[in-house]
């Protein structure tokens, strides 16, 4: 990291953080100015809005403090506040799944480089004008890094301290754009809509959720098949707030009063801090578009590094993650030890994509939350991937009806051969998609039993590939390259 650039960070942090102090003095002022006619307005509309209204009041202090990025905290005790004991649920539920994470310790197939989990997205950008309506090219880049990130493929991993090597985790989760919407229908995966908040003074904000709501921002596609995203202006009034991500939630012993509505699971980010060098940007430390790293790492049940309560005593549940006492606030402090822990006493973590520390300095998750990720995937988001075994280049192959599928030549320029030897008649879709998830080429091949098909793949640029060839219930997947 260069030590000019973090100077250069560090000071543009502090014209930042008082500029936000700034505005949260105004908007505290307008918000008294407010105050009555909200609540006038309000007595026509559900008593939860009343109750986000108090709830957003009492919090101001918490969010006068400082620039704030992520609430996912907040909005877990806000849900616990609106249904008691959702928060001990969530608990209860990361507990289970550490508990499945730790037995299958040394035999997970977290690490196993053939096995991959497809997870389909579908972005909502919901604008209120014209900035906030993100072009294609910050979703496609955000498709990249997620996966760049989540499969340890990130180059600047070089920079993690030698004591954390060791720890560095990785997923085979493949995030890409959906390809069919909910109906079975062709889509780019994703969708643009103009939002319609139903006080614009609020805008969209955590707390109601109301990016999510069909009318005022846009409904989700089913959430336990698609990992919903939604990009917004979440600061609409200045609280610097950058995303947050529900928990995954669904221990088999939860009182169904407990759960969130499925409605809302999913992830929401703020336009400026969406995709990679986002033009909108409003701190040089998120350029590497690793807020969405950071929430979707809530989306698969991680919680903050520091673990958001009291210093050294909260902890986050991770044991190869060391004791931290308070966030990083966008720093990229090596010498940062909040915490003494108990035998090998390590530095903060700042590399962790679960900090707020700067986000050219974070670069890692651990063994332990790659591990509660993959399980949190299996058991509490069980329709969400299609896991697909990767076998070598040429053949692939799958264990229902499939005789032999192979795809050669691989290498190929101009025609791509697909050999399908079923052993009875199916209905076969095959789609090749480019790095970015992006469907370059798709087909449907009717009641195919033994058939060789001809992909003429002479128009496309040279580079990496992927086709998928599925029946509809499975799905077969293999790098293809195109020269
Ligand atoms: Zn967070």
């Amino acid at each position: 990291m260069d030590e000019n650039f973090i100077k250069s960070t560090l000071k543009k942090k502090a014209s930042e953080a008082q500029r936000k102090k700034n505005d949260t003095f105004y908007f505290l002022i307008l918000l008294y100015l407010m105050k009555s006619l909200f609540l006038i307005l309000n007595t026509k509309r559900p008593m939860k809005k009343i109750f986000l209204f108090l709830f957003l009041f009492s919090s101001l202090e918490q969010f006068s403090q400082g620039f704030k990025i992520c609430a996912s905290y907040e909005v877990i005790k806000e849900q616990d506040r609106l249904h008691p004991g959702y928060k001990a649920m969530v608990d209860a539920s990361f507990t289970a799944v550490k508990a499945m994470a730790d037995a299958n310790r040394g035999s997970r197939a977290v690490n196993a480089a053939d096995t991959i989990y497809h997870i389909p997205i579908v972005v909502h950008v919901v604008r209120l004008a014209t900035e906030d309506n993100i072009p294609d090219s910050l979703i496609y880049s955000q498709i990249e890094v997620l996966n760049r990130d989540f499969n340890h493929r990130n180059e600047d991993s070089i920079q993690t301290r030698n004591a954390f090597k060791p720890l560095m985790g990785r997923l085979n989760f493949d995030f890409f754009l959906a390809t069919t919407d909910p109906l079975g229908n062709p889509s780019t995966g994703i969708i643009r809509k103009l939002g319609a908040p139903a006080i614009s003074f609020f805008g969209f904000n955590a707390f109601s959720d109301n990016v999510k709501d069909p009318v005022e921002g846009d409904a989700p596609w089913p959430t336990d098949k698609y990992l919903n995203v939604w990009v917004c202006n979440l600061n609409t009034i200045p609280l610097g707030l950058l995303g947050y991500a529900y928990p995954p939630t669904g221990a088999a012993n939860w009182d169904a009063g407990s759960y969130i509505d499925s409605a809302q699971q999913g992830v929401v980010i703020d336009y400026t801090a969406f995709g990679r060098n986002n033009p909108y940007i409003i701190d040089p430390g998120i350029a590497p578009g690793r807020t969405a790293v950071h929430e979707f790492g809530h989306y698969f049940g991680l919680r903050h590094i520091w673990a958001d309560e009291a210093a050294c005593v909260e902890d986050d549940g991770i044991s190869d993650t060391p004791a931290q006492g308070d966030q990083t606030n966008f720093d990229c402090d090596t010498s940062k030890n909040s915490c003494t822990d108990i035998g090998t006493d390590y530095p903060d973590m700042i590399e962790n994509y679960m900090d707020y520390s700067n986000e050219f300095c974070q670069n890692m998750f651990t063994k332990e939350q790659a591990d509660i990720m993959f399980y949190n995937l299996q058991m509490l988001r069980p329709n969400l991937a299609q896991k697909t075994v990767v076998y070598g280049v040429g053949i692939t192959k799958s264990d229902f009806d499939f005789i032999s599928v192979s795809i050669y030549p691989n290498p190929a320029k101009e025609i791509l051969y697909l050999d399908l030897n079923f052993s009875k008649e199916k209905n076969i879709q095959f789609t090749i998609i480019d790095q970015l998830g992006r469907q370059i080429k798709t087909q449907t091949i009717n009641q195919v039993l033994n058939k060789i098909e001809k992909i003429d793949i002479s128009g496309m640029s040279s580079g990496i590939y992927f086709i998928n060839v599925s029946d509809g219930n499975h799905l077969i997947h293999q790098k293809i390259i195109k020269n």
